[in-house]
């Protein structure tokens, strides 16, 4: 075994990696394939590249995200921290001068003496599996992850556990979805048939209290306003390289609903099997709410993978009756990203579950975002850390947002799409507390909290 940790990749979640394997006094392999060769969005030398906007959202301890910064500058994040000194005006929000912060970063993985940085593409004339063999791994190598090395990487995880891209619909808490419109039922469950009387029916139907799918109906009119606010909405505008996967591949519900006006009622719209426990007949049109995590907070869109602007989508998707007050925990989005199966393949510490050898951080195991990616990275190299000290595992607990994002990851989810910070995905308080500032402040306050007992 050998008695140094190999990172691939030097992103965002592999700088931070190698830089706590390196404080914590052991030998770091790192390899970058830049300057060699670069991916599509990649194009400056430097480590922890910023490959679009230079902002590290939020630092308010209110937004999800924010509460993340706090969480890993207690801990003591090396990229946070050189973050926050190389911020640029934004308001609230935590903005970076790009070069200078790629440019720090580097300079301290150059200077610091455990780490040795070797340009390299990982499954070009050195491949994973020999690398995993000999001792710990840190595979960080990103949304954009070359393909070789892609190919070494779907050996180990087998064609169907690893994706090329993201078609990804929102999410949004259930506590936000009007209850007097939704009404709980998997297709053709409380449907009422033709000769029974509704008075009967609806006694019938408040037996099913919940089940995975929470369902809300649309007349004609309320369908048809959607329709034509969703074909005429303003849609993000994809990169060259990412146009042709992406549309082969899954289908945005606005341009489905381009192809006419019932294309959205014949297919995820689709009211058959329903009865709109409101009025007792079959409604003219039905959106179906997914549960999204075992405590059953969060619930996804079903068929609504999107392109469209954030704020398109709040006010677009608005327009469903119920959702006129959706709290949106995550937006749609559909961009070339490689990432993993996590919920089946890795475990709350990003280790693999097949080879313990094997740690995943970053974006390819299913966190989104350039805060996320470093918390992963974080985590991982904590745990490889103590696996090869012989310790044992590190976890920062569900309550906090750091342990909430790495469990979410590792949990069993059919339909498991890549997850940002988010307050949905921390268990709830234990009161009932309506204003979403207030009760978003108690939960930032509760994790850290647990963090400072750690
Ligand atoms: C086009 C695009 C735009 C994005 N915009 C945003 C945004 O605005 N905000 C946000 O929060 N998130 C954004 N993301 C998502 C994500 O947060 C970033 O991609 C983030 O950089 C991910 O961090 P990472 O460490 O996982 O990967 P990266 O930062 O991409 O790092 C991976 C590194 O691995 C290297 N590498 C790849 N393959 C190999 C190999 N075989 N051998 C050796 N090295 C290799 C790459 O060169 C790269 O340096 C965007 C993603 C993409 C693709």
């Amino acid at each position: 075994m050998n008695d140094y940790i190999t990172v691939i990749g030097a992103g965002l979640a592999g700088s931070e990696a190698a830089y706590q394997i390196a404080k914590a006094g052991i030998k770091v392999k790192l390899y970058e394939m830049k300057p060699k060769k670069f991916s599509p969005a990649h194009s400056n030398e430097n480590c922890a590249e910023i490959v679009c906007s230079n902002s590290f959202k939020s630092n308010l301890h209110t937004n999800a995200c924010g509460l993340l910064k706090e969480e890993l500058r207690m801990l003591g994040s090396l990229l946070i921290d050189i973050a926050d000194k190389t911020s640029v005006p934004a308001g609230q929000a935590l903005a970076v001068d790009r070069e200078l912060f790629a440019e720090k970063v580097t300079s301290i993985l150059k200077n610091e003496p455990n780490i040795e940085i070797m340009n390299e593409e990982i499954g070009d004339k050195i491949h994973l599996k020999d690398i995993a063999d000999k001792g710990i791994v840190i595979i960080a190598t990103g949304p954009l992850t070359s393909e070789k090395l892609s190919d070494e990487i779907k050996s180990i995880t087998g064609d169907e556990d690893l994706h090329f891209y993201d078609a990804a619909a929102p999410i949004v808490t259930r506590d936000s979805v009007d209850m007097n419109i939704a009404f709980w039922g998997d297709r053709y469950d409380q449907e009422r048939s033709k000769d029974e009387d509704i008075e009967e029916w609806k006694n019938k139907i408040k037996s099913i209290k919940k089940s995975d799918y929470l369902n809300l109906p649309m007349n004609k009119e309320e369908y048809e306003i959607f329709c034509n606010e969703l074909v005429n909405a303003e849609v993000v505008e994809l990169h060259q390289f990412e146009k042709r996967e992406i549309f082969e591949g899954c289908m945005p519900i606005e341009v489905m609903a381009k192809r006419g006006i019932d294309t959205l009622r014949y297919g995820p719209l689709k009211p058959v099997g329903f009865t709109d426990p409101r009025t007792g007949y079959r409604p003219y049109a039905v959106v179906q709410l997914r549960q999204d995590n075992s405590e059953g907070n969060i619930y996804n869109m079903v068929g609504f993978q999107t392109n469209l602007k954030f704020g398109e989508q709040k006010r677009v998707f608005g327009l469903i009756p119920g959702l006129e007050n959706a709290d949106f925990q995550k937006y749609g989005v559909m961009h070339r990203n490689t990432y993993i199966n996590s919920t089946k393949l890795l475990d709350n510490t990003y280790n693999f579950k097949n080879n313990t050898n094997i740690y995943f951080a970053g974006q390819i195991t299913g966190v989104e975002g350039y805060v996320e990616s470093i918390s992963s990275g974080f985590v991982s190299a904590k745990n490889a850390i103590n696996k090869i000290k012989g310790l044992g595992n590190i976890n920062y607990g569900e309550l906090t947002m750091i342990g909430a994002l790495s469990k979410y990851i590792s949990t069993e989810n059919k339909n498991f799409q890549p997850m940002n910070a988010n307050f949905g995905i921390l268990p709830p308080l234990e009161s009932n507390v309506r204003d979403k500032k207030i009760r978003y402040q108690m939960l930032a306050d509760r994790a850290i909290e647990e963090l400072n007992k750690k």
